[in-house]
C-alpha cells in the first residue's frame, strides 16, 4: 500500500470516529481495581480442610507445604507428618486455580535466627529439593513461591540471593513472631523486595493460643481500607491456627473479601510474576492499520500469565489474536490468570493475552441473513475431529434452527443477533439429562467463529462455512 493510500484511509477512518487506540496496560490483570491474595503456611492434616473454606468462597491462595516424606525423628517437625497423604488434595487444588509453594523440606527453625543457623539451614537440599518435589508431585509447570520456615533469615541478603538463583519469583516473610511483629504487616501494594516480602495482617489465633479473641471487625475493616484504596490485600494463615465452621471468624472473614466484582482472587506467585510480565510487556503498532504487536523477552515457562490492555475501540470490532478471534466475555473472568478474552464497556476494550501476540482489531459485518447450511468443523479437548451441520432460519435479529452431527440432531432453544454478534444456545440431550452449550462469536470474511462452550469446559473455536 502506498503511502497516500495509507493516509487516506487513516483520515477516512479518524473522520468517522473509528480508529482503534492503545490506552494502557491496566495496573492488575483483568482491570481489576484491587486484589485478594491468601497464603496458608505448614503441611497439616488441616489443608485440605482450609482449602475446601476457601473454594466455598472463590477466595485463590499459596499453599505452603514441607516437603520432606521421611525426615529424621530428630529433624522433624509436626508438620511434616502429613504431606504424603496431602499430594492428591494439592493436585486437586493446582487445578482449582491456587499454587503450591515451597516452606522448604524439613522446616529448619530457630527462634531467633542467626547468620550461622541461616548460613548451615539454608542448603541446596532445602531450597532446590522442595521446588524439585513441588515439580515432581504436582502439575505446576513452575514453584514461583517461598516461604521462610518460622519467618527464619528473611532479612539476611546473602539468603535472599539463595532463593533467587534456585529460580523463585517471591519470598513471603513471617516477622518477629516473638514479639507479635507477624500480626499486622500492613503491606497493601505489591513489595518492593519481592525475595522479602510481606502480607496486609494475619487472620489466625496469635502464636496457636485459642483463646485469643480475634476481632473479626477489625480484620474486615483492614480488608476495607485496602481495597478502598485499589490495593492489594494479603491475609496469612496457619490452618492449625484457625477456627472451621460458618460461624468461626476464619469463614467470617472468607465471606467478608470474597465476592467483589471488581478484585481479582489470586494466589502470590502469579501475581509477582504477573508484575514483571506487564512491566515488560511493549505494545507496538504495526505497519498494517489497527494491528498491534504485543511483546516480552522473558521466559514463557516462569511468565507464560497474560496481561491486560485497555483499548479504545468502535463497538463493532472483534479482536483477533495470531489471527484467532478471541472470546468475548460479558464480565472480566476475576478468578484465574491464565484466560484469553476480552471484555467490553463500549467503546473500551479490555483484552486480556498472554503476550507474544499480534492483535488486529477487525469490523464485523454487519448481520447478513444467516438462514441457511452451514458446515460447523472443530477439535474436541481430546483432538478429535467433529463436522457438524448447523442449519439457521433468521427472523429479524431472533435465529432458531438446529444442530446435527453423529450423535443426533440437537434444536437452538435461543438464539439472536447483537449487534454483529451472533449467541446461540443448543440443547444436548444425554442419558436421560439435557446439556445446554453455548456458541458465540461474529461473522468474518464469510466465516462465522464460534466459541463453543460445554458446561465446566474451557471454549472451544469452531468455523461454520456455508
Ligand atoms: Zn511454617
Amino acid at each position: 500500500m502506498t503511502r497516500t493510500v495509507f493516509l487516506l484511509i487513516a483520515m477516512a477512518a479518524l473522520a468517522a470516529g473509528q480508529e482503534v487506540r492503545f490506552v494502557g496496560k491496566t495496573k492488575y490483570l483483568h482491570g481489576a481495581r484491587a486484589v485478594v491474595v491468601h497464603s496458608i503456611d505448614d503441611s497439616t492434616r488441616l489443608v485440605p480442610e482450609t482449602i475446601a473454606a476457601m473454594d466455598k468462597y472463590g477466595i485463590k491462595a499459596t499453599l505452603f507445604v514441607s516437603t520432606e516424606h521421611d525426615p529424621a525423628p530428630e529433624d522433624r517437625f509436626f508438620t511434616q507428618l502429613q504431606i504424603r497423604e496431602l499430594w492428591p488434595r494439592l493436585r486437586k487444588a493446582v487445578a482449582d486455580g491456587h499454587e503450591i509453594g515451597s516452606h522448604s523440606r524439613q522446616h529448619p527453625c530457630k527462634k531467633p535466627d542467626s547468620e550461622d543457623f541461616c548460613a548451615a539451614a539454608y542448603t541446596d537440599y532445602e531450597i532446590a529439593g522442595s521446588r524439585d518435589d513441588i515439580l515432581r508431585l504436582t502439575q505446576q509447570p513452575y514453584v514461583w513461591s517461598w516461604c521462610y520456615p518460622c519467618g527464619n533469615c528473611a532479612t539476611y541478603p546473602f539468603i535472599q540471593k539463595r532463593i533467587a538463583a534456585a529460580g523463585y519469583v517471591v519470598a513471603r516473610n513471617y516477622p518477629n513472631e516473638l514479639t507479635n511483629g507477624h500480626v499486622r504487616p500492613d503491606i497493601q501494594d505489591f513489595d518492593s523486595n519481592a525475595m522479602n516480602t510481606g502480607y496486609t495482617q494475619v487472620v489466625q489465633h496469635r502464636n496457636g493460643r485459642k483463646d485469643d479473641t480475634i476481632d473479626v471487625a477489625a480484620i474486615n475493616a483492614k480488608f476495607d481500607e485496602v481495597y478502598r484504596k485499589g490495593g492489594i490485600y494479603h491475609f496469612m494463615s496457619h490452618p492449625q491456627w484457625l477456627d472451621f465452621g460458618p460461624d468461626g471468624f476464619y469463614e467470617q472473614h472468607l465471606r467478608h473479601v470474597s465476592g467483589k466484582k471488581d478484585a481479582w482472587y489470586v494466589p502470590m506467585g502469579p501475581l509477582y510474576a504477573f508484575r514483571t510480565i506487564r512491566d515488560s510487556t511493549a505494545v507496538k503498532p504495526e505497519a498494517e492499520p489497527e494491528t498491534f504487536s504485543v511483546a516480552h523477552a522473558l521466559d514463557q515457562k516462569i511468565y507464560g500469565g497474560a496481561v491486560t490492555l485497555e483499548f479504545d475501540a468502535p463497538e463493532d470490532t472483534a479482536v483477533l489474536a495470531d489471527g484467532v478471534v478471541l472470546p468475548e466475555a460479558r464480565e472480566a473472568m476475576l478468578s484465574g490468570w491464565d484466560h484469553e478474552y476480552v471484555h467490553r464497556q463500549g467503546r473500551r476494550a479490555f483484552v486480556t493475552v498472554r503476550p507474544n501476540k499480534e492483535l488486529a482489531f477487525v469490523r464485523l459485518e454487519p448481520a447478513a441473513n444467516l438462514s441457511g447450511a452451514w458446515t460447523l468443523r472443530y477439535k474436541t479437548a481430546n483432538g478429535l475431529e467433529r463436522v457438524s451441520t448447523l442449519t439457521l432460519l433468521q427472523t429479524g435479529t431472533a435465529l432458531s434452527g438446529t444442530l446435527a452431527g453423529e450423535r443426533g440432531s440437537a434444536p437452538v432453544t435461543e438464539g439472536h443477533i447483537e449487534g454483529a454478534r451472533v449467541v446461540l444456545t443448543v440443547v444436548r440431550k444425554g442419558n436421560g439429562d439435557e446439556v445446554p452449550v453455548r456458541l458465540q462469536g461474529t461473522l468474518v470474511g464469510g466465516e462465522l467463529k464460534l466459541w463453543l462452550s460445554f458446561p465446566g469446559d474451557p471454549p472451544i473455536l469452531a468455523i461454520a462455512r456455508r
